[in-house]
């Protein structure tokens, strides 16, 4: 997978059944500058993910026929494209983080659509953490094999390129941009999906264990990530 910049506001798929809903969400998405499709359910939706390559999926959970938790998987395995999931009840939020089923934000029904498209921009004006980072524009982390390239965003593992969403590679930028700071999940939180966020903060969680499955660190022992418990996260080594 690569890692596209946006030069200019990417293409928004908006994923729902319910079609006045779609339609007023894709207005809403419309009147701020983005280019939106909308499909009513699942196949069209992976259909559509692959063939004009959005930069954002809307993507609602209850779908007939082939659900949202399936879309996001399949999409997961050819695009790493920002995927907002759309749930019903926020129970449900918690079930999916749960399930770690690869998306990088939720929003329970009933959502306000000015809320879901800040939510959207805010995704957008990722990285942050570029601006904390001393303004060297070309910063590159080393920890023992691992490198990454903040601004470049990528990371390499003893010279292979890390195969990270990029929801991941903010999380793991983040961390490496200030490796002696111990982030709580709601700093982590602060930095990647950015203040005023409001939602289920395992999600930090599950992004982390998304993380270090890449990089092969083991959770008991880990190498790159560290756990302080019942604190947050660190880089280095350690439990
Ligand atoms: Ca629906």
């Amino acid at each position: 997978m690569t890692l596209p910049t946006f030069d200019h506001l990417p293409r928004v798929l908006v994923v729902e059944d319910e079609e006045p809903l779609a339609r007023v969400v894709a207005s809403y998405l419309e009147r701020d500058g983005f280019e939106v499709q909308i499909a009513g359910d699942g196949v069209e939706a992976i259909a559509r993910a692959r063939d004009s390559a959005p930069g954002v999926i809307i993507l609602d959970v209850g779908l007939p026929g082939i659900d949202g938790v399936e879309v996001c998987r399949a999409v997961r395995t050819f695009s790493d494209c920002y995927i907002i999931m759309l749930t019903a009840r926020a129970e449900e939020v918690d079930k999916l983080v749960g399930l770690s089923v690869g998306a990088d934000d939720y929003l329970t029904k009933p959502f306000s659509p000015r809320e879901l498209v800040a939510r959207v921009r805010a995704m957008l004006r990722r990285p942050r953490q570029s601006a904390t980072a001393g303004g060297d524009e070309h910063a590159v982390a080393t920890f023992g094999p691992l490198t990454i390239d903040i601004e470049g965003r990528e990371a390499h593992l003893d010279g292979g390129l890390v195969d990270l969403t990029r929801t991941e590679f903010d999380v793991l930028a983040a961390l490496a941009a200030r490796p002696r700071m111990v982030f709580s999940r709601h700093q982590l939180i602060e930095a990647v999906w950015g203040a005023g966020w409001v939602g289920n903060e395992h999600l930090v969680d599950v992004h982390i264990g998304h993380v270090r499955r890449k990089l092969g660190d083991d959770p008991v022992a880990p190498i790159f990530i560290r756990t302080f418990r019942g604190i947050g996260y660190r880089m280095g080594p350690g439990e």
